[in-house]
């Protein structure tokens, strides 16, 4: 029987075999500075052309929660 390893990058859950790309996924997000609850990332490689994914899809929040003053949750989507 043989023993596997999964790397999960902490901010969009995708699971990877290899450390590193688990890191550069993590390392491949811009998350808001604050006022945030939630949100949706892609992992790095998502897309076909791995710099375009890295830089249009992976980079930013699909979506975001942001509580509001009276307490509220409202999600914003791009
Ligand atoms: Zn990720």
């Amino acid at each position: 029987m043989k023993e596997t390893t999964l790397y999960i990058c902490e901010i969009c859950k995708e699971r990877y075999a290899d450390r590193k790309e688990a890191e550069s996924c993590e390392a491949a997000h811009i998350k808001p500075k604050k006022l945030t609850k939630k949100m949706k990332f892609h992992p790095y490689k998502s897309g076909k052309d791995p710099i375009l994914a890295y830089r249009e899809v992976s980079q930013y929040p699909d979506w975001i929660d942001i509580e509001m003053q009276d307490g509220n949750t409202v999600r914003y989507k791009r």
